[in-house]
């Protein structure tokens, strides 16, 4: 079958089209017909190489993927074919101490699909029937393929990690990656006042419009603690989402209120930074990772979705047969949310 992705590591120039075998379902599991996928960073770092992650190749990307039940496996109760689907790419084994505990984001044989198995840019994919969702009845196939990843990710850093409040403070340091879309509407729907700070223009209106109080433009001239700073009121920021990296990371920490918090969720410009212990016990501030979430979690902010009060943003929907275009809009300036791409 026809798949988006690559057979050797490296740069965008890899990328094309590939073909992979048509897989069938086993015993509890579930395959389905993609409709749509969309791409994440991620896809990147699966492309270019992960050390000690092993991958089969060809291999087909997309961690994120809607569609319709195709065909079910042995001893799979609660799905028939025909009906519409998302899927949770957190693929966790369910036996682990930590899969027992429902802290599935902690299984130790966690993965990713798409970037440890075959990917959703392509006609089918095989997956364990409890990672199979209903779509919600408001969400299109395109809306649906846009949720999985970011909305998981948004919701378990800035609730469970950084554990913020309503009445509390949050930054989000980026405005046009779907990450951000979705932290900026999940820190607002738990009460938060909420500034974005982004290093583009022409995305002020749109941040607005998602739930942010106001937005802040940072640049080499203009420090990001420096702006942060005075839209406290001086008293610092409770919690700051960042999935920068190293050229924000120094700025988000020393933009900390006394007790608060940096969620890193990624490092999308650089992983190594270097940071001034002082302010981080002087502030008794933390830095905390989080990656993906927790089942339980993934349901909650589905939830949230299926009534309404968040919704995935879409930058733009792609045909298949332009999968190179929309890969490489992942990095276009004006990016604003999510980059679909439609089943062949
Ligand atoms: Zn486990």
């Amino acid at each position: 079958m026809r798949g988006f992705g690559f057979a050797e590591h490296g740069g965008p120039d890899r990328l094309g089209h590939v073909e992979i075998a048509e897989p069938e379902p086993g015993p509890g599991e579930v395959r389905v017909r993609w409709r749509a996928a969309s791409f994440n960073h991620l896809d990147q770092f699966t492309l270019a190489g992960i050390p000690g992650v092993p991958i089969e190749r060809p291999h087909v990307l997309g961690s994120d993927g809607s569609g319709v039940v195709d065909r079910v496996g042995p001893g799979v109760e609660g799905w028939s074919v025909g009906e519409k689907v998302l899927v949770n790419p957190g693929l966790s084994d369910g036996e682990c101490p930590a899969c027992q505990r429902g802290e599935e984001a902690y299984c130790r044989n966690y993965r990713i699909l798409g970037e440890h198995t075959q990917g959703s840019a392509t006609e089918f994919g095989v997956l364990p029937a409890r990672n199979l969702r209903a779509l919600p009845e408001r969400l299109s196939f395109e809306q649906g393929a846009a949720v999985p990843l970011v909305f998981q990710t948004a919701w378990r850093a800035l609730k469970s990690v950084a554990g913020l409040r309503a009445g509390e403070s949050c930054a989000i340091i980026g405005a046009g990656g779907a990450v951000a879309t979705a932290a900026i509407q999940v820190a607002a729907r738990l009460g938060a006042r909420v500034v974005v700070a982004t290093r583009s223009e022409g995305k002020e209106e749109k941040a607005l419009a998602l739930g942010a109080e106001s937005v802040v433009r940072f640049g080499p001239d203009r420090p990001l603690d420096k702006l942060l700073w005075p839209w406290s009121g001086k008293a610092g920021v409770d919690v700051i989402f960042d999935s920068v990296g190293a050229p924000t990371l120094p700025g988000s920490v020393r933009s900390l209120a006394r007790g608060g918090r940096v969620v890193v969720i990624g490092a999308t410009a650089g992983p190594v930074v270097e940071i001034d212990l002082r302010t981080i016990f002087w502030r008794q501030g933390s830095i905390r990772g989080s990656t993906m979430a927790h089942v339980a979690e993934f349901d909650e902010v589905l939830g949230e979705l299926a009534r309404g009060r968040l919704r995935p943003v879409v930058d733009a929907v792609y045909p298949f047969d332009r999968a190179r275009e929309a890969f490489d809009r992942l990095l276009a300036p004006d990016l604003f949310g999510k980059v679909v791409l439609l089943g062949p």
